[in-house]
């Protein structure tokens, strides 16, 4: 999106600890944690039709990840539920992307230890869901293999969903100053593991394989739903270990989030991948996916 769009679709009301406030008048503290620390974590959650789209897996991934990191949520599901909808219904939108953001709350500058951690800061953020360019799902995207590891699981751990996003972004700026899309980040063994924010998956004969959690990859709500229908259209679904020439030598390949749902890979690291972007079963795929997602959200 050009920075002109993405201005014009800057919400009017934001929630914040589940008040809603004008944008222009919504504040956090210069002594959040989140701020001064990068410690929390978020969501990235889809209104279809007046609907979040999986809101049940979301909540459970939001819960593990304040679990993981020792967040004590203040309010349950269903609150946090109902400041979304009371978000996206302020803005006056059906078709919505949200972003729920949770942190530890105030701290002090320099003190890392989270025994004085005040309450949590909740925000959520509902904007316009726009129309990604049709050239993305029609000719496919560049991706390009990463010189950044991804997070090893014993460090901060890819499973949760957290704000300090550092090392996903020196992925993502070091594919778009390679002119790719993204990067494709390996794990400390060589695997292949996930892009900055979205998750990979490529077909190979009647096999739709994508690494598994396993390997260090945060669980995408979209990546189970994939899988969901790839085993409904009779691709067998293998989750493991992939490596790079594997990953080249693939008939499609694509990736999957939740704002952009899937996307066809047409070239990896300069080899094209596949005879046509997007190959017939990626098609097939994109197009039950939205009916699935049309199926749950009517
Ligand atoms: N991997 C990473 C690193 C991500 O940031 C995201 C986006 N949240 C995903 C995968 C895809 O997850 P989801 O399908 O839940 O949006």
């Amino acid at each position: 999106m050009n920075p002109a769009a993405e201005a014009n679709s800057r919400p009017d009301y934001v929630a914040i600890n589940g008040e809603i406030v004008r944008s222009e008048d919504a504040y956090v503290s210069i002594f959040d944690r989140g701020f001064l620390f990068g410690d929390g974590i978020y969501e990235t959650l889809r209104v279809y039709n007046d609907r979040i789209f999986r809101w049940e897996e979301h909540w459970k991934r939001l819960w593990a990840s304040a679990e993981a990191i020792g967040i004590q949520l203040s309010g349950s599901g269903h609150d946090l539920h109902e400041t979304c909808r009371r978000t996206w219904q302020a803005n006056g939108l059906r078709e919505s992307y949200l972003r729920v953001t949770i942190t530890r709350g105030i701290g002090v500058p320099g003190r890392l230890g989270i025994r004085d951690a005040g309450d949590p800061t909740t925000v959520v953020i509902a904007r316009a869901a726009v129309l990604y360019p049709t050239e993305w799902y029609a000719k496919g995207v560049k991706l390009v293999f990463s010189s950044i590891l991804r997070n090893h699981p014993l460090a901060q751990n890819p499973t949760v969903k957290a704000t300090s996003l550092l090392n996903n972004i020196l992925c993502r700026s070091e594919a778009e100053s390679r002119d790719a899309f993204d990067g494709l980040m390996s794990n400390s063994e060589g695997f292949l593991t996930e892009c900055s924010s979205s998750n990979f998956f490529l077909i190979q004969g009647d096999e739709l394989k994508t690494p598994s959690i396993d390997c260090g990859i945060l669980g995408g709500v979209t990546r189970s739903a994939v899988i969901e229908v790839a085993d409904s259209i009779g691709l067998k679904v293998q989750e493991g270990e992939i490596q790079s020439d594997e990953a080249q030598d693939a008939d499609e390949a694509f990736i999957t989030n939740t704002t952009m749902e899937i996307i066809p890979v047409r070239e990896l690291e300069g080899t094209p991948i596949g005879e046509h972007c997007p190959g017939r079963r990626t098609g097939y795929l994109i197009e039950e996916y939205k009916k699935l997602v049309e199926g749950e959200t009517q």
